[in-house]
């Protein structure tokens, strides 16, 4: 019997449960939660900063946030999204929902232990063959802290809780707003104001459109030499990056100065596995996170695992796939290879990317391919089925479709058809 720590309740941790639940003979098992309420980052919050534990506010989510992956794919594959979810780009209270319903149908609350906030976790040799996990504990609501052990633990903090802030030259003396998109919440409070977004991943080209409803002037910032609305209202336009904050502007590095109200930063966000101790030797460098075999395996101390390290990818189905194999490794029927092995393929996997002239802080980046080779090795490895070849086309067509037209795509509605091809329905 293997005793598995499992830290948060999000996609990830919920994944983690369904699947040790179902292995009893197997696993014993505690998820820590440590809010009250499981589906992470999909819990929608109105406040921002700090909760009512002094804990830094974990979702993300803004108020009228919609996928930016069509319901048909983004679900675990024995759970798909009910059909009768409207759009396929759903409000961000529909997944909270769904994942919900996948806690309550593989009856998973029984596991989660609510408001346990991890303080740290610590490897503890207990003879040269056998080491094991020292969890310490804090309930957040009784105060008390406790300790735990186990033999394997899951880290599903999510990655999408600690901002990340870009260095830029005068921001500290710069009198506007200054807010990072992890806590924009609506534009009711931009009504009228001159606001440059800095970041054109989805959630800053999302911000930007909606905040160009009520703003009186918006600019989306950003170096990836092309325009992302070709059709766009009068207050919106488009900039390369930021050279210099001043008193009252933001310049431009190709010269163009504007006044400035609000700086929205829309820059990503770092990984945070500060709890974990020293001795469990985890490093994170230029957003790459090491010692990690496919991404999620501790190559010195197999028996911890770290989900959500990856970025661009399919979630839900991608951790289904990483909780399989690391079960597998846990129960002994997949045996890895050896550290000298695993680090060579760790690094085999970075070199790779270099290669392909990625920078080095997309150590975790999938493209398109990088996503279905990793699945189809892991797949391989632990003698499980790939995620389907339809469900790989879907992706790549909104993939493509969002380049294309980052705004209307969401309008679409797709249907997948015999578990092979997808249709995109007419409105
Ligand atoms: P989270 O959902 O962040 O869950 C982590 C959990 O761990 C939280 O409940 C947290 O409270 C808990 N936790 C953290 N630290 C501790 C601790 N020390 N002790 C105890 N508990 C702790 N994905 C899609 O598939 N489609 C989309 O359209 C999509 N849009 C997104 C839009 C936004 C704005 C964001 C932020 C993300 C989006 N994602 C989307 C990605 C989304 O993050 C993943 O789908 C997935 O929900 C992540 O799950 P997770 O379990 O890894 O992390």
């Amino acid at each position: 019997m293997k005793r598995v720590g499992v830290i948060g309740a999000g996609a990830a941790g919920l994944c983690a449960a369904r699947h040790l639940a179902a292995r009893p003979e197997f696993f014993i098992f505690t998820v820590f939660e440590q809010t009250g309420d499981v589906g992470g980052t999909w819990c929608y919050q109105d406040n921002v900063g700090t909760d009512e534990f002094g804990l830094p506010v974990h979702s993300s989510m803004y108020k009228n946030m919609r996928t930016n992956l069509p319901k048909e794919i983004m679900g675990f594959p024995d759970f798909p999204f009910p059909e009768n979810e409207g759009g396929s780009f759903i409000h961000h209270s529909k997944v909270l929902g769904y994942l919900q319903k996948y806690a309550k149908y593989f009856d998973l609350i029984k596991y989660v232990q609510f408001y346990s906030h991890i303080l740290e976790v610590k490897p503890v040799t207990v003879d040269r063959s056998h080491l094991h996990w020292e969890v310490k504990v804090k309930n957040l609501r009784s105060r008390e802290s406790t300790q735990h052990i186990f033999d394997a633990i899951m880290v599903c903090n999510g990655r999408y809780a600690c901002p990340s802030f870009p260095d830029i030259k005068g921001l500290e003396s710069f009198p506007g707003w200054v807010i990072h998109s992890h806590d924009y919440r609506s534009n009711v409070p931009y009504k009228g104001k001159r606001v440059v977004v800095l970041g054109a991943g989805p959630s800053g080209v999302d911000i930007s459109v909606e905040l160009a409803e009520v703003a009186e002037q918006v600019i989306l910032s950003h170096n990836m030499n092309k325009k992302f609305l070709e059709k766009c209202p009068q207050n919106f336009s488009e900039e390369v990056g930021i050279s210099k904050v001043t008193q009252s502007t933001v310049r431009f590095l190709n010269g163009r100065e504007f006044e400035t109200d609000v700086l929205i930063l829309c820059t990503g966000y770092n990984y945070d596995v500060s709890f974990l101790h020293p001795d469990c030797k985890v490093f994170v460098q230029d957003q790459r996170m090491q010692p990690l075999y496919k991404h999620l395996i501790h190559i010195e101390f197999p028996t911890l695992a770290i989900f959500g390290v990856l970025k661009t990818i399919l979630p839900f189905p991608i951790y289904h796939q990483q909780v399989l194999l690391f079960l597998r490794v846990l129960d002994g029927s997949v045996i890895l290879p050896s550290e000298s092995e695993m680090k060579e393929d760790e690094k085999a996997d970075f070199d790779l990317r270099m290669q392909m002239g990625l920078p080095s802080r997309y150590a975790h980046k999938m493209t398109r391919d990088l996503q279905w080779n990793y699945d189809d090795v892991i797949s391989k490895i632990g003698k499980f089925s790939p995620i389907p070849k339809v469900v790989r086309d879907l992706y790549n067509h909104i993939n493509d479709v969002r380049q294309k037209n980052p705004i209307d795509y969401k309008d679409h509605c797709y249907k997948i058809v015999n578990n092979s091809t997808f249709l995109k329905l007419e409105d």
